[in-house]
């Protein structure tokens, strides 16, 4: 039968995770620490399962999480959100962002991405017959164009993905950077997905931007954010989306037939857990210093560093190598750097539909400080 989507492989992630665990090589590949989570989370979850709360739970979650949720986000963003009406837990945000294009988006829309984007937008946006309008982002600094994504804005233009901090690049933008697209999108109806997954990941100076802080931007947005990335808990699956009343009923028509809902005892052991909010407040200073650290040891080497502002990802240049192989296509390079120097990461070319090469890789640094020391060992030669 014909293709739902004829140009989509395996995920690089996929792919890149196999080869490393293939050739013994340190995965700094795929996005995960390689720490376990709190203790304290698992006990939270533990007693949630021992307490019988082993059974559905409501569609949109359980109202205690719900409840945190709507509160983090009012003390950080101050942006209140109703808990029973405007907060959904979802199988993590990667369901989330797939239902929030699903209920608005089909054949005859347009939906802006910024390239480079996360992997799943664009197969995403195809699935529901929308077409997608790619708009890079600047080349070399990854800061948005406000002039090219003004320019690929069309009558047809349903809904615009935006990430920040930004996966791959670790660019956070800043409080214009927002402002320019709230002006932009004010006498539209386009609709924001704002893909916030990192929103615990920024590095001082800067804060997070979230679009709960910008009234013309809440309004129309899906605020998309992850408990994996912010508790270490990457294989759990679970996130919640944020969003106005009406979008929200439209999101939950979706949700409901695609997953119904998610596991209750992780939901409630998330709630208790989420009473304490220093765990996301001790995150910059917690992944700043791996940061610090693996900045460092590359500085050593020839790779060239660009700037980390969020996330946890590094990406660095290969231009600058004394080594034949820098002239590879960056998907060959980190095969061989996989392969012969033991390392894993991710070519950036994989965040593009038309597989752009820029020699730019990414490493993630979500690691402990002796599986950084490891790889910076492999990669000193270099
Ligand atoms: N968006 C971005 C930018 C991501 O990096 C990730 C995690 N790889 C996701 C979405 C998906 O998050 P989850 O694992 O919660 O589905
Ligand atoms: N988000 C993670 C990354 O960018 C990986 C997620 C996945 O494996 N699909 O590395």
């Amino acid at each position: 039968f014909p293709s739902r989507l004829p140009n989509v492989g395996t995920t690089i992630f996929t792919v890149m995770s196999a080869l490393a665990a293939e050739h013994q090589a340190v995965n700094l590949g795929q996005g995960f620490p390689d720490f376990d989570c709190d203790p304290k989370l698992v006990d939270s979850v533990s007693t949630a399962m021992r307490q019988g709360l082993n059974q559905y739970p409501p569609m949109p979650g359980v109202a205690p999480l719900r409840e945190a949720v709507a509160s983090k986000i009012e003390t950080l963003y101050g942006r209140t959100y109703n808990a029973t009406t405007e907060i959904t837990v979802t199988a993590g945000a990667t369901q989330a962002i797939l239902t929030a294009v699903l209920c608005c988006t089909g054949p005859g829309d347009e939906v802006i991405v910024l390239e480079p984007c996360y992997d799943s937008y664009v197969p995403n946006i195809e699935l529901t017959g929308a077409k997608v309008v790619a708009v890079p982002l600047t080349p070399g600094s990854f800061r948005p164009d406000f002039d090219k994504i003004a320019a690929a804005l069309s009558p047809k233009t349903r809904a615009i993905i935006i990430n920040s901090p930004h996966n791959p690049s670790g660019t956070v933008w800043s409080p214009a950077d927002m402002q320019r697209l709230e002006d932009l999108l004010a006498p539209t109806n386009v609709l924001l997905i704002s893909d916030e997954v990192y929103e615990h990941m920024v590095y001082a100076p800067l804060r997070h931007e979230s679009a709960a802080r910008y009234p013309g931007l809440a309004a129309r947005a899906f605020i998309v954010s992850s408990f994996g990335k912010t508790y270490h808990v990457t294989g759990w699956k679970i996130g919640y989306v944020a969003a106005p009343a009406h979008l929200m009923a439209e999101f939950r028509k979706v949700h409901q037939f695609n997953v119904f809902t998610v596991n209750t005892p992780m939901q409630q052991g998330l709630a208790t857990y989420m009473q304490d909010p220093r765990p996301y407040l001790d995150l910059p200073a917690f992944y700043g210093a791996k940061r610090d650290l693996f900045r460092k040891g590359l500085e050593k080497t020839r790779f060239r560093l660009l700037p980390c502002e969020g996330t946890y990802f590094q990406c660095v240049s290969i231009d600058n190598l004394a080594i034949a192989e820098r002239d590879l296509p960056e998907g060959e390079f980190c095969q061989w750097l996989t392969r012969e120097v033991g390392v894993a990461a991710i070519p950036l070319s994989a965040f593009y539909r038309d597989g752009f090469d820029q020699k730019v890789i990414r490493f993630c640094f979500a690691k402990k400080e002796e599986t950084l020391e490891a790889a910076m060992g492999r990669l000193a030669k270099l």
